[in-house]
């Protein structure tokens, strides 16, 4: 059972001025903050961070939108964070999420989809190492 999982609010989450919303949210959802910061990706760096969807065909269009604008990443406390961080997000595409999922609340599309979560232990540390150094972490 893990007690981090990592996000990212999206380009078009930020974009549209959802960030106040979604955090709060996750917040009410049981979630603590450890680590947060606001930048923009790269399209390289999106391309590292999606790596293991290199052979999908969405591929190119999902570098070309993360790094389209600034995005919030976010290392998230709470027990068994990953598996509860995504019921709270719901179904990658947004027309299957959930009602009150964050996805369902403010996803635009499949790929516009607002938010990033972790779906392994694994993942979650090494998406967090991929943005947060331990002195960035509290
Ligand atoms: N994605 C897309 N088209 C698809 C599937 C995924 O554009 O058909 C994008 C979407 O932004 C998604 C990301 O690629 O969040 C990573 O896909 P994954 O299957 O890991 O979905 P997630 O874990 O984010 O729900
Ligand atoms: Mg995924």
């Amino acid at each position: 059972m893990s007690n981090i999982t990592f996000t990212m609010l999206k380009p078009d989450a930020v974009g549209n001025g959802h960030t106040g919303a979604i955090l709060d949210h996750i917040i009410k959802s049981g979630f603590g903050i450890v680590a947060m910061k606001y930048l923009q990706l790269t399209p390289e760096r999106a391309g590292q961070f999606y790596e293991v969807h290199k052979a999908r065909p969405f591929y190119n269009d999902l570098v070309k939108y993360m790094s389209s604008g600034p995005i919030v990443a976010v290392i998230l406390t709470k027990d068994n964070a990953v598996e509860d961080f995504r019921k709270v997000i719901g179904a990658t595409d947004p027309a299957k999420a959930e009602p009150g999922t964050i996805r369902n609340l403010f996803a635009k599309s499949i790929e516009a989809n607002a938010v990033h979560g972790s779906d392994s232990d694994e993942n979650a540390a090494i998406e967090a190492g991929f943005f947060f150094n331990r002195f960035e972490r509290f």
